[in-house]
C-alpha cells in the first residue's frame, strides 16, 4: 500500500499486525524494519510487486530491537548486501549478543498485546542474529530520512522523518492495532520519556504516520498525536 508518494507500507498478521516501510528515491530503496517472519516473504513479495530487486535496498534501518520487527533482517541483509543501521543501545540486541530488556508480567491493556508483553517479560522469542553495520543517533540522516531519537518504548528507539513529504515512521511509539494508542503500554519501558518523544514528534508536523503495529495513519497525523497527548494516561488505555 502506497501511503504517500514513494512510501510503501507492508504488513503481516503475525507479530501483532506488524508493519515495515519502504522508501523509494530514484532507484534507491531504504527499508524501515523487517517484520516478524524470518523468510522476509512479505517484503520480498512487496518488492516483486513494485518491480524492484532485493539488491535495490541500500539501507535497512531498525526502529528498535524487538522481535516482531527483526525477523527478516538477517536474510534481507544477506540477499541485498544492504547496510543495517540501529541506535547504539539496540545494536547488540539486533546482533544477538544481548536479550531485549524485560518488562513486567503484570497484564496491562490492551490484552491482545499480552502474548508479546509476556514474551518480552520471560525473555522468549529469538530472531536470527543480524550484525549492525552502523549506528544512528539524533540528527543523522539515512537516504531521504532524518533520524529522530525517540526513547521511551525502548531506550534506543528511533523514528524517521521524510520532511519534504511530511511522512513520519513512529515505530512502536504509536500503535493503531488493536486500537489507536501511544504504543503498547505493557511494553513501554519509560513513560516520561515516551511522552516527551510524542511531543517531539507532534512538533514536527507530520501528515502521514507509519506505525509499528496496525495500519498507517494516512492523514491528519499531527492532530492524532495531540489526541493521544490529551488523554489522561498519554493515550495508553481507553
Ligand atoms: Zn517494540
Ligand atoms: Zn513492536
Amino acid at each position: 500500500m502506497e501511503v504517500a508518494p514513494g512510501v510503501i507500507s507492508v504488513g503481516q498478521r503475525r507479530g501483532g499486525q506488524v508493519h515495515a516501510y519502504v522508501f523509494e528515491v530514484g532507484r534507491s530503496l531504504t527499508l524501515i524494519d523487517t517484520l516478524f517472519d524470518t523468510d522476509a516473504s512479505a517484503i520480498l513479495n512487496c518488492l516483486r510487486r513494485l518491480g524492484r530487486a532485493v539488491s535495490d535496498i541500500d539501507s535497512i534501518v531498525l526502529t528498535h530491537g524487538h522481535r516482531s520487527h527483526l525477523g527478516g533482517a538477517a536474510l534481507l541483509k544477506t540477499l541485498s548486501g544492504a547496510k543495517v543501521y540501529s541506535h547504539e543501545w539496540e545494536a547488540d540486541i539486533v546482533s544477538g549478543d544481548r536479550k531485549a530488556q524485560a518488562v513486567s508480567l503484570k497484564p496491562i491493556r490492551p490484552f491482545r498485546t499480552y502474548p508479546f508483553q509476556a514474551g518480552l517479560g520471560l525473555g522468549l522469542g529469538r530472531h536470527p542474529a543480524c550484525p549492525v553495520d552502523d549506528l544512528l543517533k539524533e540528527g543523522d540522516s539515512v537516504g531521504p530520512l532524518q533520524v529522530l531519537h525517540t526513547p521511551g518504548h525502548t531506550p534506543g528507539h528511533l523514528a524517521f522523518l521524510w520532511p519534504e513529504r511530511r511522512v513520519l515512521v513512529a515505530g512502536d511509539a504509536i500503535a493503531t492495532w488493536p486500537y489507536f494508542s501511544a504504543g503498547w503500554p505493557g511494553l513501554n519501558l519509560n513513560k516520561a520519556q515516551h511522552r516527551s518523544s510524542l511531543h517531539r514528534m507532534a512538533s514536527l508536523g507530520p501528515e502521514v504516520i507509519g506505525v509499528g503495529h496496525g495500519d498507517p495513519i494516512t492523514a491528519g497525523g499531527t492532530e492524532r498525536i495531540h489526541e493521544l497527548l490529551e488523554r489522561p494516561t498519554s493515550g495508553e488505555g481507553r
